[in-house]
């Protein structure tokens, strides 16, 4: 074929699918429009999974009459007005390409009704063209109605996953909205019924509870930099960090419930995302992963967002700064969580977060920011256990308690798994894991599926002091098992971690396992010195407020509750 130039409804709509990749990329281009224009309500409708139709209604500033249709001319744009403004954006667009592309690709109808308007201007557009135009009466505000997207694009209709699938991601885009906006009141009708409604009421808190549930809510902390954190060490004051964190105890089992916020725009990031993990470090079981909403805020100038069309990626001048502050903040909010009253000033340990990195770096998509960024200095907070004197044991599972500031009911099989999983780990790094040898060897007979992994296990595990070699036909001799397993019932642990190999850390997992598996059981009776040697041994471990699958090994009642409980002053 010879070189020609593509006619421009061709070329309008290439460019359009830059912007507009499908449905849910409309209503993120319409909403981040009635955000920009100040709406402090904006009701999303959509029906055919937004194929069919999305309409979006706001009651922000509106379009003036004379602007109405340069509104959908490409490039054009009343949020910058030079290369300079660039540089210090504050408005989510500024591209000017989302009507227009929009516009390109679907019907479009818009009324609007701008402030100090008597009445409302109403345009039509078919074919990126203005079919007709008009004044109609409206609100101040606008309401945009996009029907039979991708209707002349067939290409693109066929990439389109299920209905219910478009649906997902518009709710996705609204929810996070809704999280990044608590004064905006946010409807989304999906087929006619109500599928989130938010009150608008500024409070973080009530977003959280419409999107993700009361369960979730009630156990989310906030978060927050202390003004006092920033010693004036770095150029730029650290990034200000704000949001909520669940705590360990609504993890999730998908990555989907962390959303970051850059200057209140949504944007998805490797690196805050593994920030916000490290944070939760040996608070979560493995595969799980924390709920977060991170709003960060950094003068224009330390972060481009004019890296891609529809704006969900950004580039921060400082990765290191932010990464820290956002690490720092969310570790202070879970330490402070956990129900133990000192905690230590913090002492800053060097070391390469290694094992999450490997972890990203398999995942798909570029990671230039993890591989372009060092090894950062992570702060390690230490939360240290007050010397205790045990009292008594409860219900054969908890054990009572008294420190200088209360009492303390500790969950003993939740605490003796922390202790043994720092004590495996340890050993492990050191190659000294205590080994027993069996009397006679015993066979293992496993299912098919566990006899692949296995096969290729066996020699991992003999890490932890298992002596295990096959022995034909889905059967193994294990001739030593480790130590702390020995009369325990390490063949039921055995299978465990043979039928748990899913992605992420499996030497972790096996560690939990094993100290879960060896560890006392809830209804074991104690002596008086096995509890005190518990305590003790929780004394010296860094983490001893939870067990290594993230739930808490104590509850501390202080003083002071225990008088208001009572109700004495
Ligand atoms: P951008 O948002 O990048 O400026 P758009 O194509 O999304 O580009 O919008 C073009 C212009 O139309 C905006 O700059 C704004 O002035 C106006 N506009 C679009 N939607 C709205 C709205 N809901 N309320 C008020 N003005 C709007
Ligand atoms: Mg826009």
């Amino acid at each position: 074929m010879p070189i020609k130039v593509l006619d421009s409804q061709i070329v309008s709509q290439i460019a359009a699918g830059e912007v507009v990749e499908r449905p849910a990329s409309v209503v993120k281009e319409l909403v981040e429009n009635s955000l920009d224009a100040g709406a402090s309500q904006i009701s999303i409708e959509v029906r055919g999974g937004g194929i069919s139709l999305i309409r979006v209604i706001d009651n922000g500033v509106g379009i003036a009459v004379g602007e109405v249709e340069l509104a959908f001319d490409r490039y054009a744009t009343s949020k910058i007005g030079n290369l300079k403004d660039l540089e210090s954006i504050t408005s989510l667009g500024f591209r000017g390409e989302a009507l227009p592309s929009i516009a390109a690709v679907a019907q479009v109808d818009m009324v609007t009704c701008a402030s100090g308007e008597s009445s409302g201007t109403y345009i039509s557009l078919k074919d990126a063209k203005v079919a007709s135009k008009g004044s109609r009466g409206h609100p101040q505000g606008t309401t945009i109605t996009v029907r039979n997207l991708f209707r002349k694009v067939p290409a693109r209709l066929k990439f389109l996953k299920s209905l219910a699938t478009e649906n997902s991601h518009i709710a996705n885009v609204v929810s996070q909205y809704a999280l990044a906006f608590p004064e905006v009141k946010f409807t989304l009708l999906i087929d006619g019924k109500v599928t989130l409604r938010t009150p608008g009421s500024r409070r973080l808190i009530d977003s959280v509870a419409e999107v993700y549930g009361l369960e979730v809510a009630q156990n989310m902390v906030e978060i927050k930099r202390r003004e006092e954190e920033w010693e004036g060490g770095t150029v730029f004051p650290p990034p200000e960090v704000t949001g909520m964190v669940g705590s360990p105890a609504v993890s999730r089992s998908s990555r989907g419930y962390l959303s970051f916020f850059i200057n209140r725009r949504w944007v998805s990031s490797r690196l805050l995302a593994w920030a916000v993990e490290e944070a939760y470090h040996g608070l979560l079981m493995t595969g799980k992963h924390p709920v977060a909403i991170v709003n960060i805020s950094l003068p224009p100038g330390q972060v481009d967002v004019n890296i891609h069309p529809s704006k969900s990626e950004v580039k921060f001048r400082n990765e290191h700064l932010v990464f820290t502050a956002v690490q720092k903040v969310v570790r202070q909010a879970l330490i402070e969580l956990m129900p133990v009253p000192k905690i230590e000033a913090p002492a800053i340990a060097y070391r390469t977060p290694s094992e999450p990195r490997e972890l990203w770096q398999t995942s798909a998509g570029s990671s230039d920011h993890l591989t372009s960024s060092p090894p950062v200095p992570l702060p390690t907070l230490g939360v240290s256990l007050p010397v205790l004197r045990v009292l008594g044991q409860l219900l054969n599972s908890y054990i009572i308690a008294e420190g200088p500031d209360g009492l303390y009911l500790i969950d003993q099989h939740a605490a003796h798994e922390r202790i043994l999983f720092e004590q495996i780990k340890e050993q492990r790094a050191w190659q000294k894991i205590e080994v027993q040898g069996l009397l006679e060897p015993v066979t293992l007979e496993v299912n098919p599926q566990q006899d692949e992994v296995l096969k290729s296990h066996y020699e991992r595990l003999a890490q932890f002091g298992f002596s295990i070699e096959p022995f034909g036909d889905r059967t193994y001799l294990v001739r030593a098992v480790p130590a702390l397993l020995y009369k325990k019932d390490w063949m039921e642990m055995v299978r465990e971690v043979l039928d748990s190999l899913f992605g992420g850390d499996w030497m972790e997992m096996v560690t939990i396992s094993m100290a879960c598996h060896s560890a006392v059981r809830a209804g074991q009776i104690l002596t008086d010195d096995e509890m005190r040697e518990l305590i003790r041994q929780m004394e010296q471990i860094a983490n001893p407020h939870t067990c290594p699958h993230g739930r808490p090994t104590m509850i501390h009642l202080s003083s002071g509750q225990l008088k208001r409980e009572f109700g004495r002053s």
